[in-house]
């Protein structure tokens, strides 16, 4: 059986004959308030004194302060992709870790990250089967309304939709699998989430979600400025994983990843997007109508994807842009070559190939689709 690290080591040396450089020794291990916090662990609980009463309106916002407030928790922040730029166009992602941690956060998670993994179980999917040029397949990674559309209202097309859950609940899976009793709060531009975060069969994952907007309250009631932060270490997500914030990201990611996997395959990924409510509909439709020729379809209901959801704090066109600056930043393309992300595959218990796919309980849903 082939390990996931034996891959990871294939695909650059592959890489290397074909020019690409990386990196001699990765930066030390960098995913450290998920897998070290201890090394990070804040000398003071909400060094700014936080404002309850400005806050109290906002039944979410004031849970979320109690829990931070709470000496005894441990509250993880779990950041959407979505979030480069939304607290000041040139504050950057250590910033926002160091601002969420003087409110009395103990870690800020990259949900990117958890991308990068969903991305890599994508592609496997997809290699397992779309095999035939009549066989496709539907993104079930990230918009909880586009998955409640085809649950709700085209049900046939669930045996095409591989059964993952999304990156927002991998990620607090497994920082709840690393830390029994952490808090966990998705931090993003989303409201479907919300609703997502309490569905019943994923419902263990993520105990609060906010949005950017109401972040932004909290650090204002704690007077907290992200500009004037030091920056506190930076992250390894991969282009793939940053990417999602914007309609086509994980249409670019799965594709990158299986051509990774096999450059040579037959059948290659064929991505279309459709955004925003009508256009995932009318996608659907031309699905049904046989009319399109693709074999990969990815859904987001807001108008740019995550980037123009509707408690994002920049207009849409500009997210998209410092997202793609992000991902252009990023040290490794795909999930399949980026170390960190293997490390933390093993970290939650999976060597290989077949077991990430087969046994990955924390990443799997079942839709009643894909076996
Ligand atoms: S596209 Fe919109 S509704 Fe879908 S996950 Fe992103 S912000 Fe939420």
């Amino acid at each position: 059986m082939k390990t996931l690290r034996d891959l990871h080591q294939e695909i650059i040396e592959r890489e290397q004959k074909s020019g690409r450089v990386f990196l001699e020794e990765p930066f030390p291990y960098q995913m450290d308030c998920l897998l070290h916090p201890e090394k990070y662990e804040k000398k003071e609980r909400m060094t700014a004194v936080c404002d309850m009463e400005a806050l109290a309106e906002n039944e979410d916002l004031a849970a979320v302060a109690g829990e931070l407030a709470d000496e005894e928790k441990k509250v993880y922040a779990l950041i959407a992709p979505a979030f480069m730029g939304q607290f000041g166009e040139k504050v950057a992602p250590g910033q926002i870790r160091s601002a969420l941690k003087a409110a009395g956060f103990a870690g800020m998670v990259e949900v990117a990250v958890f991308a990068d993994i969903l991305t890599l179980k994508e592609a496997l999917e997809f290699d397992k089967h779309v095999v035939s040029k009549s066989d496709f397949q539907l993104t079930s990674c990230c918009c909880p309304v586009w998955i409640a559309m085809i649950r709700g209202i085209y049900g046939e097309l669930v045996p095409h939709m591989p059964g993952a859950v999304s990156p927002m609940i991998a990620a607090g899976r497994a920082v709840k699998k690393i830390y029994p009793g952490a808090v966990t709060v998705f931090v993003g531009p989303c409201l479907a989430k919300k609703k997502e975060a309490k569905e019943p069969d994923i419902a263990d994952a993520v105990d609060y979600v906010l949005t950017f907007q109401e972040i932004k309250e909290l650090f204002d009631a704690a007077s907290i400025a992200p500009r004037e932060m030091e920056e506190d270490e930076k992250v390894h997500s991969s282009r793939a994983g940053r990417i999602y914030a914007r309609t086509g990201g994980v249409s670019e990611a799965v594709q990158k990843t299986v051509m990774q996997l096999h450059p040579d395959r037959e059948i290659m990924v064929h991505p279309v997007q459709a955004d925003g409510v009508k256009a995932c509909r009318q996608m659907i439709e031309d699905i049904r109508a046989g009319k399109i020729e693709a074999n990969f379809f990815e859904g987001m209901a807001c108008q740019g994807g995550c980037v123009g959801g509707p408690k994002a704090l920049l207009a849409n066109e500009e997210g998209r842009e410092l997202v793609n600056r992000y991902g252009d930043e990023a040290l490794y393309q795909t999930p399949l070559e980026n170390p960190y992300v293997i490390e933390l595959i093993e970290k939650l218990g999976f060597y290989t190939v077949e077991d990430f796919l087969e046994k990955s309980d924390i990443l799997t849903r079942d839709f009643g689709g894909h076996a």
